[in-house]
C-alpha cells in the first residue's frame, strides 16, 4: 500500500493498482528435488528459497539437466563444464544443499519429449521427491521478455515426467533393481514464473541467496555485463515479491497441483 498519499476522486489520474498478494507456499513437507537446466538458473531467484527450506531441516537435491557449457562465450565446452559444475556445487553448499546432480544433457539444444521425460521420470523415482523446484517454463519472463528454449523445454518436461514417476506402465524398464513408481509429488513451483500467485518470505535468508548466485563469479564475468552486482540484481526481484506478501523480501513461484489423490 502507499502510504501518505491525499486521498483522490473519481475525476483524477487512475493510480497504480495494489500488487496482487502472494499465497505463502506449503512449508509441511521433507524433501525437495530442484531440477532445472543449467547451473545458475535456481540462483537468479530461487536459492534464498532453498536456503530458508534447509534450514528448517528439509532435505533439497539439485539436478542439473545440463552443465551450461555453452554459457560462457569466451570459454570452450569442455573446460567450462568443469568450472560450471565446480561454482555450482560450492553454489548449492551456500544454502545448504549437499548433493548435485548433473544429467550432461547438450546445453543450449535440449528438446522437449519423451527421451527427456524418460530421464527425468527416472530421477524423480530415485529422489522420491514430495515437492519439485524448477524454473519459469511459460514463453517470457513478463511483457515480451522472451524465455530460453532449455528453460521451457525441462519445465514442460519436469511436470509431466513427475506424472509419468506414479505410473508403472510409464517407462516400465525402469523399474528394476528396487526402483518403484513414485507419485508422491503434491505440487511443482516454477520459480520466477510471470503468473506467480505463491510466494515464501526469504527476508532472513536473502544474504545466503546472493552469496550463492556470487558463488557462479566465472559464468558472471564470462557476461560481460558491466557492473554486474548480484545484491541489486536480486533485491529488485526479492522486495517485489516481499512486497507482495507482506515481508522485506520474498521469492515467487507458479504452483502447479500434481496430486491424483493415490
Ligand atoms: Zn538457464
Amino acid at each position: 500500500m502507499l502510504v501518505g498519499m491525499t486521498e483522490t476522486g473519481p475525476e483524477s489520474a487512475p493510480r497504480t493498482p495494489a500488487p496482487t498478494p502472494l499465497t505463502p507456499l506449503a512449508e509441511d513437507w521433507e524433501r525437495g528435488l530442484a531440477i532445472v537446466a543449467h547451473p545458475d538458473d535456481l540462483e537468479f531467484g530461487a536459492a534464498a528459497a532453498i536456503a530458508r527450506w534447509t534450514a528448517q531441516g528439509k532435505q533439497i537435491t539439485y539436478v542439473m539437466v545440463t552443465s551450461g557449457e555453452a554459457g560462457i562465450d569466451g570459454l570452450a565446452p569442455d573446460r567450462c563444464r568443469e568450472v560450471r559444475e565446480a561454482e555450482q556445487v560450492a553454489s548449492a553448499r551456500v544454502v545448504g544443499v549437499d548433493e548435485v546432480e548433473f544429467l550432461g544433457l547438450p546445453d543450449g539444444v535440449l528438446e522437449y519429449g519423451v527421451p527427456l521425460r524418460r530421464t527425468l521420470a527416472e530421477v524423480v523415482r530415485r529422489h522420491r521427491p514430495e515437492i519439485v523446484v524448477t524454473g519459469n517454463f511459460r514463453d517470457t519472463w513478463g511483457g515480451r521478455n522472451l524465455n530460453q528454449a532449455d528453460h521451457i523445454a525441462v519445465g514442460r518436461a519436469v511436470v509431466d515426467a513427475v506424472r509419468d514417476a506414479g505410473n508403472r506402465w510409464v517407462f516400465a524398464e525402469q523399474l528394476t533393481d528396487g526402483l518403484e513408481p513414485w507419485g508422491g509429488v503434491r505440487e511443482v513451483w516454477a520459480s520466477g514464473s510471470p503468473e506467480a500467485e505463491h510466494g515464501v518470505d526469504t527476508t532472513a535468508t536473502f544474504a545466503a541467496g546472493v552469496a550463492s548466485l556470487e558463488a557462479h563469479r566465472a559464468y558472471i564475468d564470462g557476461l560481460g555485463w558491466a557492473d554486474f552486482d548480484p545484491a541489486e540484481f536480486l533485491e529488485g526481484g526479492s522486495r517485489q515479491a516481499g512486497q507482495r506478501l507482506g515481508t522485506t523480501y520474498g521469492a515467487a513461484f507458479e504452483v502447479y497441483p500434481m496430486g491424483w489423490g493415490e
